[in-house]
């Protein structure tokens, strides 16, 4: 859970987590569905199902043992990748084994001036190998989390509180800082410099030291360190969407939702129906499209146009065309496609929805809102009637065939 998310919002998911599965057997039981009602919000929703495929494979195949080295780790369990398989073994097994999160990455590049990109293969493999040559034998669990915690709470990315650093005196970083300040001294009276040292020459083309063309900047200290390459832009991306609403048996407003395919993004979780679009269509093309998908006799004006809701997800800039379609006819749901559902709001916020969705049902609400306001057009009576909706094929039962397409990942 703490992959990509900070400790404040991980608790209360977690603790919900422990509570609900206390042991691997229990985990191993529960189904997709539950694990994703339990993530939803968190995000990097592969996590959760990992997690859980995980606790089944030691179940099933490995008599309830879990691997108790970094090694069999990450040989063995499903979305265990090398930090992870290193702090379980340091950890909860004694294994003396290092461990390199963003944290370390920052600690050991500034203790050793490694100015190179962070994510290189050649410093990633550095940094393994000092981590491994760092921890201590005895309790490497504990050095590993006091590594975390230095990089965490002292050696902080942008203002690191160097005077109550405990290793202070073996960081290369602030040597550089302390040798600058005396050299801009010397040279302020006018005393000529010594000789560079021979560790600050940064030339012949080493694989850990900044490159010739990003050379040390005197402004930002040990901050220098660590460097990363500029972050790829998150690919852009567009969804038409459909807020079908219905008044249920008992008057409460229902929402139909429908499940994704049970891989790629977002696996398995609920949403409001969905057509991926491409870049650049005319809103009238995308409207047209959707009602196409919908699959049902109503026309592309029957669908009203909320607007737009982003969502960034860690690689993709999603805007989702949000619509909505009041409805006051049975709608036949055919079993064999994929799995949909009317829900009220509690049970819409009680399902394994994502957060972009959580929005596009936000700005519906919005949307109600306003229009029930006084002097913002007409409240619709219940049971009169929608706009559009089916007005043509008033005995029609609605076939959603098309429409619980599984969608393609967007
Ligand atoms: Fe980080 Fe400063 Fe400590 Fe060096 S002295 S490890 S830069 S906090």
């Amino acid at each position: 859970m703490l992959q990509q998310t900070q400790v404040a919002t991980v608790i209360d998911y977690y603790n919900r987590w422990m509570q609900k599965w206390p042991t691997l057997q229990a985990l191993a039981q529960a189904s997709l569905e539950e694990v994703n009602e339990l993530w939803a919000g968190l995000g990097y929703y592969s996590r959760g199902k990992r997690l859980q495929e995980a606790a089944r494979k030691v179940v099933s195949e490995l008599d309830g043992r879990m691997p108790r080295t970094a090694e069999d780790l990450q040989k063995l369990l499903p979305g265990v990748g090398r930090y992870t398989a290193g702090a379980i073994a340091s950890i909860s097994y004694g294994q003396a084994t290092g461990v390199v999160d963003g944290n370390v990455i920052r600690v050991l590049c500034r203790l050793r001036c490694i100015g190179a990109d962070s994510s290189s293969p050649a410093v990633t493999d550095r940094l393994w190998d000092m981590a491994n040559a760092l921890v201590d034998r005895s309790r490497p669990g504990d050095f590993n989390q006091a590594l975390m915690e230095l990089g965490a709470t002292v050696c902080v990315p942008k203002a690191p509180l160097c005077g109550e650093c405990p290793v202070k005196q073996h960081c290369q970083a602030r040597r550089r800082v302390e040798k600058e300040l005396a050299f801009a001294s010397r040279k302020l009276f006018g005393k000529p410099n010594p000789v560079p040292d021979v560790e600050d020459c940064g030339v012949g083309g080493c694989p850990l030291c900044p490159p010739a063309e990003e050379p040390w900047d005197s402004s930002l200290g040990v901050t220098n360190f660590p460097r990363k390459a500029a972050k790829k832009q998150p690919r852009t991306a567009r969804t038409a969407t459909c807020v079908l609403e219905r008044r249920g048996c008992h008057g409460a407003l229902e929402y139909l939702i429908v499940q994704r395919p049970s891989s790629g993004l977002l696996a398995g979780l609920w949403e409001f129906p969905s057509l991926p679009l491409a870049q650049g269509l005319r809103e009238e093309k995308q409207r047209e499209m959707l009602a196409d998908h919908l699959g049902w006799p109503v026309t592309a004006g029957a669908l009203r146009l909320l607007g737009e809701v982003v969502h960034v997800f860690s690689h993709i800039h999603q805007t989702y065309v949000v619509y909505s379609l009041p409805l006051d006819e049975d709608v036949t749901l055919d079993p064999a496609l994929s799995p949909s559902r009317w829900v009220t709001e509690e049970e819409f916020h009680a399902s394994a929805v994502s957060t972009a969705m959580k929005k596009v049902l936000k700005a519906r609400e919005k949307q109600r809102g306003e229009d029930s306001s006084p002097g913002k057009g007409s409240k619709r009576k219940r049971g009169a009637k929608p706009q559009g909706a089916s007005s043509t094929h008033p005995k029609t039962q609605l076939s959603l065939r098309t429409f619980l397409r599984a969608p393609t990942v967007p």
